[in-house]
């Protein structure tokens, strides 16, 4: 089957559940597990945006207009305290508005180390799931992306706010991190006008991703340089397809490559 890839959409369970759009409907990658896939690039991508054709994918799978010029591709969603949504400014103020001028929360996350994230209120859990972390909490709410944005800076100082996706995928977790006690140790290092945002809830969440064999090196394939993979899906973790022999598939990194996907049963 033809596919233009896009990021997988997840849903919340044991395990979580991955799926894969196609023209409408919806094929269940956890289905797929142990089962031998081919991956064939042909050599078109096509803008998520204005659906043209173009050469090179930037951003999230934009061509290079829509990347300069799209909402969905301004500086503010990697800066979150770059938004000025709440000031009625930003490059699309409907955009900004619905997307941005919103609750949005402040977590930490944890795998081998303690991350700090931001995202819309209604985006939790999907982007925990994407992240491929192994626990959650959440710290903090706020009214718009802005606040939430410099709350993250100011803990930016304790904590990395990038996920180290080769130890996300080799599943090295650090079991001694206890999320509670580094929630609370946050809150006393923040200045006390951004204190007023903490929420009370403790709940820790805790993500099962479908994966039976985790890699212990890793390949990763770049569908620029190898434009056809065939492997035995082991897993999926975050926004990544894992195969045997040690290769893991940024499904995200490819979003807008029109592939073939082949399953043989
Ligand atoms: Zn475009
Ligand atoms: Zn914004």
């Amino acid at each position: 089957m033809r596919l233009t890839l896009s990021k997988m959409r997840t849903e919340f369970k044991e395990p979580i559940q991955y799926s894969l759009n196609l023209a409408g409907d919806s094929i269940s990658i956890n289905s797929l597990l142990h089962k031998t896939l081919r991956i064939k690039w042909n050599g078109i991508i096509i803008c998520r945006k204005c659906k043209k054709h173009t050469k090179k994918s930037f951003g999230e799978g934009f061509c290079y207009n829509c990347f300069i010029s799209a909402p969905e591709a301004s500086p503010c969603i990697l800066k979150p305290e770059l938004c000025e949504a709440h000031l009625g400014k930003g490059r699309d103020l409907e955009y900004e508005e619905k997307n941005h001028n919103q609750p949005h929360i402040v977590y930490l996350a944890a795998t081998d180390k303690v991350k700090v994230g931001v995202t819309r209120e209604t985006q939790v859990p999907t982007r925990w799931i994407d992240q491929g972390a192994h626990q959650t909490i959440v710290l903090a709410r706020t009214p718009n992306r802005y606040l939430a944005g410099v709350l993250e800076v100011a803990l930016k100082a304790l904590y990395t706010d990038k996920t180290n996706w080769r130890s996300m995928l080799k599943n090295i977790i650090d079991s001694t991190i206890d999320l509670e006690e580094e929630k609370w140790s946050c809150c006393e290092v923040l200045p006390n006008d951004l204190q007023q945002y903490f929420t009370e809830d403790d709940t820790i969440f805790t993500l099962h991703f479908p994966t039976t064999q985790y890699p212990e090196k890793i390949q990763t394939l770049n569908l620029l340089k190898q434009d056809c993979f065939e492997g035995i899906l082991t897993g999926i973790k975050g926004q990544y397809l894992i195969f045997d022999h040690q290769t893991v598939f940024n499904v995200r990194r490819h979003t807008s490559f029109e592939i073939e996907l082949h399953i043989n049963e």
